[in-house]
């Protein structure tokens, strides 16, 4: 019964939703999952989608009921799992077919998967997908890494379920081999930076206002009818309204400080280090969550030395705190795109910013109106090295950044923490300083190391009147 249009493996969160939505909009799929008795949990609550879907019990199954050539997605955990589903479907499909990793890959572990296909007659694509359980089920934003012609192959069922943004699908080709991987981690590390930033506002507003999470919720909601209007702020907005129905107290009140992390934000980092980029934010943020974990260590430190101070006389900050998050949402933004610009120029990818900026305006988990005005800027200013210097954002980055100063200054006097904000200015301000101080850093490393150093005013390497 070769009747299906596409196939998936992985009926968790992720897979259960995104089968639903391609079965809603009107393809037939064959679904298979590791454990049984969750294939028959989804088919039951499958409603009337389940006449558009092909339960299976088996991987050679799965391949028999989808039509060639056969696309089967695979959404289940990532590493070796996907490893695992590839090998076992390896014998069963047939040259031609394709096999999509859509879970969150580390995209050197795509471009591998790529190379070891390469002979077998299977193709591959490593889609990333953003959006959460929501997304999966109503419209996720794609990113599709892989041949052109593997992905015209999936296009129109990739395209019907994506989410819209004013009509337009937020799904598209990338690149070849791990673009789309690649990409989706930098969204990640970008999601990352987001929510630190909000996080540090909200640590404002409560421990230096002396702020109750309602008030704050509002201040969050008010932001999200303007200029920082987000899916973030957004639910920052209606978390912070929200009672812990056991206590009756703000749930934000009795949830733990500790963050979890699943490992994109890291390697977005990693990626950042091993191109030579600066992504500060996201480092600090991904940092930041580290330090949430250490909640023992914590609380015997600020017995040691005390916590932070209150923020008095603050209400001409408060206006600022708006701004503040908007200029270090620009930096973040900015080192996050001027990553993948960098990947793109080492991979040959030939990403298309622009595109990017697009696909995330809907679907995802950092989706909002600046991502417009972020996709207007490349459009327009395709040759600016960094977002910083793109005209839209000279403007907005004078209005935002002495907000910026002002509150971090506020904020480190009182001893509140800032990692994310603060050295997203740094970044701003060593980015816009002509003249910067590594001309002793050069000199230093003369000293000790005869690395010599560039003249400012002859070519060629030069060394310093050490006399050692
Ligand atoms: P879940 O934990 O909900 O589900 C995991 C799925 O993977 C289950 O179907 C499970 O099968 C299967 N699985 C795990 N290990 C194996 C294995 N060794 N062999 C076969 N099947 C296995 O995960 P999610 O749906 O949340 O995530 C799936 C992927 O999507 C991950 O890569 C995740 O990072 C990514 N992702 C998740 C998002 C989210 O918001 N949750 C957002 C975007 C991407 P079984 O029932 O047998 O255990």
């Amino acid at each position: 019964m070769e009747n299906a249009d596409i196939g998936l493996i992985g009926l968790g969160t992720m897979g259960s939703n995104l089968s639903l939505n391609i079965a809603e909009k009107g393809h037939r799929i064959a679904v298979f999952n590791r454990t049984r008795s969750r294939t028959d949990d989804f088919m039951a609550n499958a409603g009337e989608l389940r006449d558009r879907i092909v339960p299976c019990y088996s991987i050679a199954d799965l391949a028999a009921a989808i039509r060639p050539p056969r696309p089967v997605i695979v959404m289940v955990q990532a590493g070796k799992p996907v490893d695992e589903q590839i090998e076992l479907l390896k014998p069963v499909l047939s040259e031609g077919d394709i096999i999509i990793d859509a879970g969150n890959a580390n995209f050197h572990d795509t471009v591998r998967r790529f190379s070891e296909l390469a002979g077998t007659g299977l193709t591959f694509i490593g889609m990333g997908v953003s959006g959460g359980e929501e997304g999966a089920r109503h419209g996720p934003s794609i990113m599709v890494g892989g041949t052109r012609e593997s992905h015209a192959r999936v296009e129109d069922v990739l395209t019907a379920i994506s989410a819209k943004y004013e009509g337009e699908p937020c799904c598209a080709w990338l690149g070849e081999g791990g673009a789309g991987h690649f990409v989706k981690t930098i969204h990640n590390g970008i999601e990352y930076a987001d929510m630190q930033m909000i996080a540090e506002i909200y640590g404002v507003l409560r421990d230096g206002f002396g702020m109750e999470p309602k008030a704050i919720g509002d201040v969050f909601a008010t932001w999200n009818k303007g200029r920082l209007n987000s899916y973030l702020i957004e639910i920052t907005a209606k978390v912070l309204a929200a009672d812990d129905p056991k206590t009756g107290k703000p749930v934000v009140e009795i949830i733990l400080d500790r963050a979890g992390q699943k490992g994109t934000g890291r390697w977005s980092v990693i990626e950042a280090q091993t191109l030579g980029i600066p992504a500060t934010a996201i480092e600090a943020a991904v940092a930041a969550r580290v330090i949430s974990g250490m909640k023992d260590e914590r609380l015997a430190a600020e017995k040691v030395y005390g916590g932070p101070g209150r923020i008095t006389s603050y209400g001409a900050l408060i206006p600022d705190l708006e701004l503040a998050l908007f200029a270090g949402k620009i930096a973040a933004y900015a080192q996050g795109f001027a990553v993948m610009a960098g990947a793109s120029k080492e991979f040959g990818w030939g990403l298309p910013l622009a595109t990017i900026a697009k696909i995330w305006r809907a679907g995802c988990i950092i989706r909002s109106q600046f991502l417009g005005t972020l996709a207007a800027a490349f459009e327009e200013s395709a040759s600016a090295p960094n977002l910083l210097m793109a005209p839209a954002f000279i403007e907005m980055m004078k209005e935002a950044h002495p907000a910026l100063r002002r509150v971090v200054a506020r904020a480190m006097e009182a001893g509140l923490p800032m990692p994310a904000l603060s050295s997203a200015l740094a970044y701003f301000d060593g980015y816009r300083q002509g003249r910067g101080t590594s001309n002793l850093i050069q000199a230093q490393r003369d000293f000790f190391g005869a690395h010599g150093f560039e003249r400012i005013d002859a070519e060629g390497a030069h060394h310093g009147p050490w006399g050692n």
